[in-house]
């Protein structure tokens, strides 16, 4: 299944695309996707409730605003350098362990939002992502069993502000949680529906200028090791999200390094979970 979710009257409702691409809403379903539904099953339940109620709901309008295509989570966790050449570009060796941290919950965008340049910010940066959705409560897992916690996958920009991230001293979340600095989706494509998550090209381009692109089977560190690694130091919640890290072709890594100013428009792909497209404004009150 590939879900959505978007924007309607001012509430945020939960839809899916269907097959022949056309987008569902799925508001009688009575469930938005958030860790109460992953927790309980909802994958399934919504499996089945559609395969009677599909030719029921509404069909949505091509030019919906969409949404985040999961609710906000406890954690959306980062892994850092988890590409050899983006270490490379970063100045950085590639970690024998992977580099973790946390970006605010609370910079999570829909995928075409405006990307807002923070205040007194002069290095925003793209980065292209992986974002696994995990489905059930994970503590202590073994490599081996992780992808059974897997509920699916979607697109992530980690917008990172490399000043605030890297010059001011401390954890790198600082550079990494402004608001619109996360925009996911267009949608959640469940498991089944990603043959190999570790073989998907991933791009990015900004105005039209391919700048990132590059496969994920570059991973340094793969996703069951992700999650069993993330669950050594935390329990993982149904709906939290890990992203995996970018490629090489972040604006840091270009000599000189090149940084997001208004009005200019980043567009990034990953193969079967759609594109998203952020223009870029600056902040205001
Ligand atoms: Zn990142």
């Amino acid at each position: 299944m590939k879900l959505i979710r978007f924007s309607h009257t001012g509430v945020v409702k939960p839809g899916v695309i269907l097959e022949n691409g056309r987008m569902i809403n799925c508001e009688a379903f009575g469930q938005d996707y958030n860790e109460v539904f992953f927790a309980g099953d909802g994958l399934s339940r919504l499996r089945e409730w559609l395969s009677e109620n599909k030719d029921l709901c509404p069909v949505i309008d091509e030019d919906v605003v969409l949404a985040a295509p999961v609710a906000r989570p406890s954690k959306l966790i980062c892994i850092g350098l988890n590409y050899a050449g983006h270490a490379a570009e970063s100045g950085a060796a590639p970690p024998a362990e992977p580099v973790v941290f946390m970006k605010a919950t609370s910079a999570i965008a829909g995928p075409n939002e405006e990307l807002i340049i923070p205040r007194d910010s002069e290095k925003t940066d793209w980065e292209v992502e992986l974002a696994v959705v995990i489905g059930r409560t994970a503590s202590y897992v073994e490599t081996s069993q992780a992808m059974d916690y897997v509920a699916g996958y979607l697109l992530h920009n980690d917008y990172s502000e490399r000043a605030f991230q890297l010059e001011r001293g401390g954890q790198w979340v600082k550079g990494k949680s402004a608001d619109t600095f996360a925009p996911l989706g267009p949608l959640l494509a469940t498991r089944d529906e990603i043959e190999d998550p570790h073989d998907l090209r991933l791009w990015l381009s900004l105005n039209g200028e391919i700048v990132q692109d590059s496969r994920t089977s570059d991973m340094i560190f793969k996703i069951p090791e992700l999650v069993s690694y993330l669950s050594c130091f935390m329990t993982l919640l149904p709906g939290d999200i890990i992203s995996t890290g970018t490629p090489e072709g972040v604006g840091l890594g270009f000599d000189p390094p090149r940084y997001l100013r208004p009005g200019d428009v980043v567009e990034l792909g990953i193969d079967g979970l759609g594109t998203s497209r952020q223009k870029v404004k600056a902040w205001s009150r």
